[in-house]
């Protein structure tokens, strides 16, 4: 378990506490124990963590304090805080964060970033904003046309600095340094550290505080783990007939996103099987119910996702289920950690389809053991398996083993390659343009 420190501990602004009962948060994660007292303390912050460790509201919870606290206003055309983000989709998700857990305040949040017309972004950033979440190309465009000014800038947020660099924004990051307020805080954040990343936090930072969120390297050693390779479809038929088996008699199912989970439940409540979804939509009487239900034994089944899962403290679960692999490999083993609790022995079984076997790569090299294949249950479609490599491994030239490429459709672990040029990742499709509320 995670240490016992609750929300109210950092006495944060009357709205964002309530804010945050909304949102189902119960406890901080690691990393925002870590930093959310610091930053609201003024310091600056290296911040060491990958997205799903609950970063973003590690560095938004302060902000969003500091400037509700503060008498001073937004002065046209400028912005009080910025969050610099390497993609537009982490942008419009940062943005989204911000208004949930400042909508019972009033300050203004708005998001821009390349490939949509600019005009727009001018005529709304006339009156200036609160707090804006930016990509550097777009950022710069606006100073250029003398539509922003960072003059008034109080907090500057870099985040997914990594990312940034592998995007080719450094051109643009240091373009940014000099016309910055000499007097402002500054929060960093990346997911490694490099000397080519330190170096850049370094001209960013003053005196900075280091907060990171360790990845666990080491599976459960009692946990018994296997995985079966299933086409994606038959995911559900799988998990049904894992479930018939009785010596299963509490598991907890992971899925990726909040949807997954209600869809797991749904589908298994349809065909007979008591089951309950935990996650961060659930009202918190809703959780407390799924969880009593599943204490008691009254409920064998509990789907969930990795961030509400981190709150449950249940003794005895027998079996672990990875409907979907993580895309953060330490989640894996955290997913896993679940089950063999005070020395008893547990299983981890993961559901492997075609898209995930980049995953499981990068699970095996972080625990450094091989997950042995099991082979499915009986009663499934026939074609439900698929084999376990996407593709053979060629001998390279000159009879070398060939590194393994992943092909096609790779699930990413950030939402761009690191391959696309800025403009390309700026310009990425599915995210929508969040004007001011
Ligand atoms: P992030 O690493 O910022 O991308 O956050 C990952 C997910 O965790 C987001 O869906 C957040 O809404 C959720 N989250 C962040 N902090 C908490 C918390 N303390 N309790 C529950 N969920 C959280």
């Amino acid at each position: 378990m995670f240490p016992l420190t609750s929300f109210s501990d950092f006495q944060l602004l009357a709205p964002l506490q309530r804010a945050l009962a909304a949102e189902g948060y119960t406890q901080p994660t690691p990393i925002q124990t870590q930093a959310i007292p610091q930053a609201m303390a003024g310091r600056d912050l290296l911040g060491i963590a990958q997205t799903g460790t609950g970063k973003t509201a590690a560095f938004a919870l302060p902000i969003l304090h500091r400037l509700g606290k503060s008498g001073t206003t937004r002065k046209p055309g400028t912005c009080r805080a910025l969050i610099l983000s390497p993609t537009r989709e982490l942008a419009s998700q940062i943005a989204e964060s911000f208004r949930a857990y400042g909508k019972f305040m009033h300050l203004s949040i708005d998001v821009v970033f390349g490939g949509v017309p600019i005009g727009k972004q001018i005529r709304r950033l006339a009156p200036g904003a609160d707090i804006l979440v930016a990509t550097p190309g777009r950022l710069l465009d606006l100073i250029d046309q003398r539509a922003l000014s960072l003059r008034d800038l109080e907090i500057l947020v870099l985040d997914e600095a990594d990312q940034m660099l592998d995007l080719g924004f450094i051109v643009p990051l240091k373009r940014i340094i000099p016309m910055l307020p000499k007097k402002r805080q500054s929060l960093f954040f990346s997911a490694t550290m490099p000397n080519t990343i330190s170096g850049l936090a370094d001209a960013f930072l003053t005196d900075p505080v280091k907060v990171a969120v360790t990845p666990v390297a080491t599976t459960a050693e009692r946990v018994t783990q296997g995985v079966m390779f299933v086409q994606g479809g038959a995911k559900q038929a799988l998990l049904e007939a894992v479930l018939r088996d009785e010596s299963i008699d509490r598991v907890l199912v992971f899925t990726r996103t909040k949807h997954g989970a209600d869809r797991v439940v749904k589908h298994l409540v349809k065909s007979g099987i008591e089951a309950s979804a935990i996650h961060g939509n659930k009202s918190q009487a809703q959780r407390e119910r799924a969880l009593g239900a599943f204490r008691s034994g009254n409920c064998r089944v509990l789907v969930a996702t990795d961030i509400a899962a981190r709150g449950i403290d249940v003794e005895g679960v027998s079996h672990v289920i990875n409907f979907e692999l993580p895309n953060v490999p330490e989640s894996y083993v955290h997913r896993i950690g679940r089950t063999a609790r005070a020395g008893a022995a547990g299983i981890a079984l993961s559901f492997c389809a075609s898209d995930e076997r980049p995953f499981l790569r990068d699970i095996e090299k972080l625990t450094r053991l091989p997950i042995p294949a099991l082979p499915l249950p009986e009663g499934l479609p026939a074609d439900a398996a698929i084999i376990r490599e996407s593709q053979p491994a060629r001998p390279a030239p000159h009879g070398r083993q060939g590194k393994e490429q992943p092909r096609g459709g790779r699930p990413h672990r950030r939402p761009n390659s690191p391959h696309q040029r800025p403009a390309q990742a700026e310009a990425g499709a599915g995210a929508r343009q969040n004007g001011r509320r």
